[in-house]
């Protein structure tokens, strides 16, 4: 039977005291599991060896959610042979077969909702709303692939030749590595993972080692789910390690990776620099950062410009490759706006996210932190301090929320990606100035206008070249199905997670003729 038509899945209503106290019971419960102990899967085997590395809270490193089996080179070398032998009947299964898997697993995880997202509050540090919406975006690319691969998996007649049959249709490549961050942790390995099992890929999942305990739920929902032994393996540990074997092993078909441009750019590199042993020329799948803009125009809604902004720079502390890090404001407005905006993120409320009052906590690591900080010193030299929000305490990795102005085009703070609380406004004198200085950065990912010009926002939609484009609303918070998201230049290549071309990337398309 043909699933019912695809519906996103939507958030809680945090509004409702009773989702309030769910959810508490259920940060309550995930905390007694911890530290989860988290095997490799290899072949449908559980390994835990004698290598570990610890996961713990951003918000309070003194809590371990995690002990994590750390894979050596010897297990990620088992994990692609058992993804190779495990190939040829996987990619036999019929593609509405595996899309079942995929909806199964939706519907498991969707009993489970406040766990998988409770989880995120204490591995990543998301806020409550934030860490619903990865799980509600990681059920929605169950669904939605699911039903694409239904839609690519019908071959299709091409011509109408009288004597002749000619089908298009398509295979999967063979072993899949995915590679994901840690910043969407159920979302983007589920989105990754799911596009490359249904279109009949076996995979070897590398999480982020930051994020491995919520990598290990996702590979439980598809074990749940029933998914036969080998067609999804788990090789948590090092990149350095686990990720280079796997980039560089001649058994693997394609690579589907996210996360920054300087690990991206080395893994397109040495994923081509083809083994002598290798039997294709590999797929890679790059989605990687962005330094993004939001435009305020002369005569944008200041008041809901105000909130947009703030959500968009500093929702989950700024590390969204979606986040606003340069606001653009025309010269017009720009002693109202900024008056506007400084209240308002003075009014912010910060600190641990445990506590849903809190917009932002922590930032992931200790390293992160490192990079902030030394981005907050080079703001000071480049533009003028704005607002600068202290909070927090030393047991857990805080840095202070920061807006400056007076940046310029060409300064550091407007060119490269910071990745944490820290937004820089620039000055411009017309519109076409604002393009240009909204175009003028390596990246390309997302973008945002707020104007009530009909000319101005028409020239935006032509001129702000962006991979998505959002017209008086934030920049962040792409849905699977409505928004189909990822960017070109430096931002990445492949086609958009969550839209119609995605699947086609892991698959061969093959033409067979007969003349009948
Ligand atoms: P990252 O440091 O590049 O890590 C991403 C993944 O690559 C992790 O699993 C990491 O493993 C692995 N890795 C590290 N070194 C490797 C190597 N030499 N070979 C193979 N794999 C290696 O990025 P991140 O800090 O997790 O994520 C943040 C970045 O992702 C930001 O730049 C953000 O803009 C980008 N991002 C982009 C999108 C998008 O859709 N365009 C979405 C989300 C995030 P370890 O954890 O073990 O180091």
């Amino acid at each position: 039977d043909a699933p019912p038509p695809f519906a996103n899945e939507p958030p809680w209503d945090w509004t409702q005291s009773q989702v309030r106290r769910d959810f508490q019971q259920a940060l309550t419960k995930v905390r007694t599991s911890f530290p989860v102990k988290v095997p490799l899967m290899v072949g449908g085997q559980k390994i835990t060896g004698d290598r570990e590395f610890a996961s713990t809270n951003p918000n309070d490193m003194r809590e371990v959610v995690g002990h994590v089996a750390s894979a050596g080179r010897r297990e990620v070398q088992e994990a692609i042979r058992a993804a190779k032998e495990a190939f040829a009947a996987w990619r036999d299964t019929a593609p509405r077969d595996r899309a079942a898997y995929l909806f199964k697993a939706a519907q498991i995880a969707r009993s489970q909702r406040f766990e998988l997202a409770a989880l995120q509050v204490f591995e990543v540090g998301k806020s409550w709303k934030e860490a619903d919406a990865d799980v509600c975006e990681a059920i929605d690319f169950l669904e939605y692939y699911g039903r694409e691969m239904i839609r690519l998996g019908t071959p299709q007649r091409m011509g109408h030749v009288p004597g002749e049959m000619s089908h298009l249709f398509y295979e999967p490549r063979g072993v899949a590595a995915v590679i994901a961050p840690w910043n969407f942790p159920l979302a983007i390995s589920t989105g990754m993972t799911s596009a490359a099992l249904v279109t009949g890929n076996t995979v070897v999942y590398k999480p982020s080692s930051l994020s491995p305990v919520i990598g290990w739920r996702m590979v439980r929902l598809f074990e749940e789910a029933g998914l036969p032994s080998g067609v999804l393996n788990f090789v948590p540990g090092p990149g350095s390690v686990v990720g280079d074997i796997l980039v560089s092993h001649p058994d693997v078909a394609m690579i589907a990776f996210t996360g920054s441009k300087d690990v991206g750019l080395n893994i397109l590199q040495r994923a081509h620099e083809t083994a002598p042993s290798a039997s294709m020329i590999k797929n890679v799948v790059l989605e990687l950062g962005g330094k993004n803009a939001i435009i305020v125009d002369a005569d944008a809604d200041l008041d809901e410009a105000v909130v947009h902004v703030l959500q968009s720079a500093f929702g989950y502390q700024g590390q969204k490759c979606s986040a606003c890090s340069r606001l653009i404001v025309l010269e017009e407005n720009y002693d109202k706006f900024i008056a506007r905006l400084k209240a308002a993120a003075e009014s912010l409320e910060l600190g641990p996210v445990e506590d849903p009052k809190n917009l932002m906590g922590a930032v992931i690591d200790a390293s992160a932190k490192a990079k902030v900080l030394e981005y907050i010193q080079v703001g000071r030299s480049e533009g003028k301090v704005l607002v600068e929000r202290s909070f927090g305490d030393p047991n857990g990795h805080y840095v202070p929320l920061v807006i400056f102005t007076d940046i310029q085009p060409h300064h550091r703070l407007a060119q490269e990606e910071i990745f944490g609380p820290v937004l820089s406004v620039l000055k411009v004198s017309s519109f076409d100035e604002a393009l240009d200085v909204a175009n003028g950065t390596p990246y390309a990912l997302t973008g945002a206008v707020f104007s009530r010009s009909p000319e101005n926002i028409d020239k935006a939609k032509r001129a702000f070249r962006v991979g998505n484009l959002y017209i008086n609303r934030g920049c962040t918070g792409a849905i699977v199905g409505r928004h189909p998201f990822g960017g070109f230049k430096m931002s990445g290549i492949g086609s958009k997670a969550g839209g119609p071309d995605y699947l086609l990337q892991f698959m061969v398309p093959r033409n067979v003729v007969e003349n009948t």
